[in-house]
């Protein structure tokens, strides 16, 4: 093969796949295929977990504040490669350098976050719970973890999971997503610069065969999954039936609520952000937009205009404001539901469709569709991509009432000046994640990613404390000295 083969990261060693089962990895912006990345049978996932559980028996009695002496080491490395990181991330996901280095920066703040297990992983005490009897709870680690991540943020999503897993004594195996091979192992590469040992982390690629051996292996003790819906519902079910502690975070569908008296150069700035930003190939990405009463002659107008002025291409070029999508298929797909909303009577108020015509990279353009009815597949499906939806809607009421209808939950945001409206729209509203007067309301690694309904399987978030209770169980002992 004349382009380099992805290796696994097992036991502290980089090592070959044996199989022959192979994934092209394509640079978006010019459909050049990069890599080829190998899928792990079921006997390499039971090798490597076997080796993750080996390690796992050691790592566990090694002390919290030296178990996080790594972690520090690896925050400072990935700093020291952010630019090196960021722009592997561009060469095989699309997303623009700038927006790369953003995410790269979120990696490095859950690393942080987890640098504090210390205090986190702290039980509780009380002394004579009874005669002459003191009681207090301590957390321990499970064992050996699993993450199994989708293409859109290759170094954070993966971040959510193992640095708070390992700090707190488990060891992990993580199976990146196999279109974006190339960023995980150069994160991974720099975990074992910082002197990670042997098995406590791992790095195997695959598909649905290399979940499946690890959701069901018996010596997982837990599984952290983030992609689309039908795979988090598969992957929590499945996990479950087979004994595991599971996080399964799914797809989604963000409404962006406008009032009248929103400020609306700000707004149209966070719209286009979270609509346009990394082409729409995220999952607090809005898009539907509910302009509510006469605010939505002004706000397309300038909405519209602003687009238009977007410049969509190589994401590695200083000025490109959106990149590709991440693979041809997903870009037909998502060209597939620009066709689907003109069929279905929508109006175009841009049409992203041309972007791409001559040439080679996966490009769709920005899209505003207008008169978008609810029962639209454009206003129901996650696109995953830059199309914007726009019901119009005539008070708050019918908003917070269309945004509840959506089996989706992750995030939402309303833009106005006044009060009472952003206070009503937080407490009514059936999603777990809110911004008043942001673009995408991506918590900070401090507090859970707090997903519900079809955007979430499970009880403990990603991150933050829940992150913590996730990824160990509590003892409670109690004693008596006479
Ligand atoms: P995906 O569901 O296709 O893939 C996610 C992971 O599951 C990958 O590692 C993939 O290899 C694996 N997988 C795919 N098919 C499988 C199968 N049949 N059985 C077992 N495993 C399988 O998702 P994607 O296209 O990589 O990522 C985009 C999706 O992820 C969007 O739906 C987006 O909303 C979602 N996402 C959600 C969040 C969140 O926090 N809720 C964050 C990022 C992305």
């Amino acid at each position: 093969m004349s382009v380099p083969l992805v290796r696994y990261y097992i036991n502290g060693q980089w090592e070959e796949g044996t199989t022959w089962t192979f994934h092209p990895v394509t640079n978006p912006a010019t459909g050049a295929v990069i890599a080829q990345v190998p899928f792990a049978s079921a006997s390499e996932v039971d090798r490597t977990v076997k080796a993750a559980h080996a390690a796992f028996l050691s790592w566990r009695e090694v002390p919290v504040i030296e178990r996080v002496q790594v972690l520090y080491r690896y925050k400072a490395l990935v700093e020291k490669y952010a630019e090196d990181i960021a722009r592997i991330m561009t060469t095989e996901n699309g997303k623009t350098f700038e927006d790369a280095k953003l995410s790269v920066r979120r990696s490095v703040q859950m690393i942080e976050v987890a640098c504090g297990m210390p205090s986190l992983m702290m039980g509780d005490s009380l002394h004579n719970v009874s005669k002459d009897i003191d009681s207090y709870s301590i957390r321990q680690p499970l064992g050996v973890c699993a993450g199994i991540t989708p293409f859109n943020f290759p170094a954070m999503v993966p971040m959510w999971m193992f640095p708070f897993a390992i700090a707190a004594g488990n060891t992990f195996v993580l199976k990146p997503s196999e279109k974006v091979p190339l960023t995980p192992t150069r994160t991974a590469e720099l975990l074992h610069d910082a002197g990670v040992p042997a098995g406590v982390y791992n790095v195997l690629h695959g598909g649905k065969e290399t979940v499946d051996a690890l959701i069901e292996h018996p010596l997982v003790r837990a599984v952290s999954f983030v992609g689309s819906t039908p795979i988090a519902k598969y992957v929590y079910t499945t996990a479950a039936a087979h004994g595991k502690r599971v996080q399964a975070l799914g797809g989604a569908k963000n409404h962006h609520v406008v009032m009248p008296d929103a400020n609306l150069e700000k707004t149209v700035e966070s719209i286009i952000s979270s609509a346009f930003g990394a082409a729409g190939e995220r999952c607090l990405a809005g898009s539907v937009l509910v302009p509510v009463g006469d605010v939505a002659e002004p706000l397309l107008k300038l909405l519209v205009e602003k687009t238009s002025a977007m410049k969509v291409g190589n994401g590695i070029e200083p000025g490109t404001d959106m990149g590709p999508l991440v693979t041809d298929a997903h870009c037909k797909k998502v060209l597939g539901y620009i066709e689907k909303g003109v069929t279905e009577g929508a109006t175009p108020l841009l049409d992203g469709r041309k972007t791409g015509e001559g040439k080679t990279g996966f490009f769709a353009g920005p899209t505003i569709f207008d008169n978008v009815t609810p029962d639209m597949t454009i206003a129901r499906e996650e696109i995953f991509g830059p199309v914007l939806s726009v019901i119009r809607v005539k008070t708050l009421d019918d908003a917070i009432a269309l945004v509840n209808s959506s089996p989706f939950g992750n995030t939402t945001s309303i833009h106005t000046r006044d009060g009472y409206s952003a206070r009503r729209y937080a407490e009514k509203i059936e999603v777990g994640m809110v911004g008043i007067n942001i673009g995408v309301a991506a918590p900070m690694a401090f507090f859970p990613f707090s997903g519900w309904k079809a955007s979430f399987f499970g009880d403990l978030h990603a991150h933050g404390k829940d992150a913590v209770a996730f990824y160990t169980e509590t003892k409670v002992i109690m004693t008596r000295w006479v």
